[in-house]
């Protein structure tokens, strides 16, 4: 049985994964704090993500581009205008308001056809559709543009920037410098993960719509007309990731953009879309760019942003397919994937893949303030902490500490009793099958799979 988002949300605060941000004041809508564990799951997912998509490949190389980013940038890229804007109606009495496309398709359920704010008020008047706040009828929609603008320098000369919409502008920024100082030749990618940060109208869904988020993204640049043949590829290869990592793939399917949907830079796109309990929706994007951006920003500033081919002697502007993935959302998926309600031990178990797993093993003296075994749990703890994160627990029944790391997905736990101090053994339990298993203490590191 999946729970609902609330109920996860609840689940994450509880056991020090996420908390909503800034609570003691009232909160925030639409911005979390990730705790001590959740913080770790969180670092393995991107780390999973770079090994996979940079440090496994000739082909791509990593860069680490500024938050914040004057207005030409987002001007140029088409930011600041009414496509990356949502579509908005406000309340009529209330000061909430919804977004029209989520609010619609979740009321009529199908999705909407229609940009057009005109269209979408009769959509409204039509379904007799009302503020689900108040219950009052709606004004007419209007577009909200999703940057977030700072003021720069004093407030009388200074200047207005950007949060970034995406992490992705500042890839393009770069590419020349990085595609002659990392010597890459065509086709190559740039990898970037980070903070992206969108008005959106109504954040909700948890961690699925935020406000302040993360995103993994990776723009391959190909020559013009290969475009559909690396297209498909990377398809593949991000769906292979996921399951790599134990989602299982009937959770997860393709879903191709409307013509009408299609974001303002894309000449194609497919989500990757996971099964949550409120629906199919997007994981991640793989667009088809074109040379959309590399042009814009050619014109904008002038600079020639095009790539000479060595070989065949022909000078193009690149075409360009992203990947683009949300780390929150995928941190969601994860845990959705690994959570088990697990009756017969009476506790919840995250079965999480050791990799992502925020705590590996578990360091774990039978008995306390007996000096020998704890000292020998303590010797072990410093041993293992040096290979993998671990945590080391003396307080409660062993049955509790067990609940405890199950509840945050500790593939080993390692129980030190007097026996430990006789022969050099440590029992080993594995989180999935409670098998539990006497193992050398020098033979430790290699048996722990992970
Ligand atoms: P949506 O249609 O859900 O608003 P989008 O199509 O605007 O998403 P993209 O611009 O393609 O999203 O961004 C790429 C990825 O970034 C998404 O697949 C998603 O995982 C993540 N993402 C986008 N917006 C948010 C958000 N508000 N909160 C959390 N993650 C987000």
């Amino acid at each position: 049985m999946t729970i609902t988002i609330d109920e996860m949300a609840a689940f994450c605060k509880r056991k020090g994964l996420i908390y909503p941000s800034s609570e003691i004041y009232g909160g925030l809508a639409g911005f979390f704090d990730y705790g001590p564990y959740g913080v770790e799951l969180k670092k393995n997912i991107v780390s999973e993500w770079w090994r996979f998509m940079v440090n496994s490949r000739p082909d791509v190389v990593g860069m680490d581009g500024a938050i914040i980013s004057p207005e030409a940038v987002w001007k140029a890229s088409g930011h600041l205008s009414a496509g990356f804007a949502d579509i908005m109606i406000p309340c009529s009495k209330c000061k909430s308001a919804v977004r029209a496309d989520v609010f619609i398709e979740d009321k009529l359920k199908k999705p909407v056809e229609t940009k057009e704010l005109s269209e979408i008020d009769k959509i409204i008047k039509k379904n007799k559709l009302k503020c689900p706040v108040c219950g009052s009828d709606f004004s007419n929609s209007t577009l909200l543009n999703l940057m977030f603008p700072v003021k720069i320098g004093n407030a009388n000369e200074g200047t207005t920037a950007f949060l970034r919409g995406e992490t992705t502008q500042m890839i393009y920024l770069n590419y020349k410098l990085i595609q002659k100082d990392a010597r890459m030749k065509i086709p190559f990618g740039i990898a970037q993960t980070g903070k992206a940060f969108r008005n959106e109208i109504s954040p909700r869904n948890f961690l699925f719509r935020c406000r302040e988020f993360e995103q993994m993204e990776m723009q391959f640049f190909i020559k013009p007309g290969t475009g559909k043949k690396w297209f498909d590829y990377w398809k593949e290869q991000r769906l292979s990731w996921y399951i790599s990592l134990g989602v299982n793939k009937k959770n997860l399917r393709f879903r191709e953009h409307r013509k009408n949907e299609l974001a303002h830079y894309a000449k194609k796109a497919e989500d990757i879309e996971y099964n949550f309990p409120f629906g199919w929706k997007e994981i991640e994007g793989i667009h088809d760019r074109g040379d959309w951006d590399l042009s814009t920003h050619s014109k904008n500033s002038k600079q020639k942003l095009d790539y000479f081919d060595e070989e065949t002697k022909e000078r193009f502007v690149p075409n360009i397919i992203e990947t683009s993935a949300g780390l929150d959302r995928a941190v969601l998926v994860f845990l959705y994937e690994s959570y088990d309600d697990d009756k017969e031990r009476g506790n919840i178990v995250l079965h999480l893949h050791p990799r992502l797993a925020p705590i590996k093993v578990a360091v774990l003296p039978l008995v306390k303030n007996k000096e020998p075994v704890v000292k020998k749990a303590k010797e072990i703890f410093n041993f293992l902490k040096e290979k993998m994160v671990c945590f080391y627990d003396e307080s409660g029944s062993i049955g509790r500490r067990y609940a405890r790391m199950d509840e945050i997905g500790t593939p080993y736990c390692i129980t030190i009793d007097f026996d430990t101090l006789k022969d050099d053994t440590v029992t080993v339990r594995d989180r999935d099958s409670r098998e539990q298993k006497r193992v050398k203490i020098k033979d430790l590191a290699n048996h722990l799979v992970l």
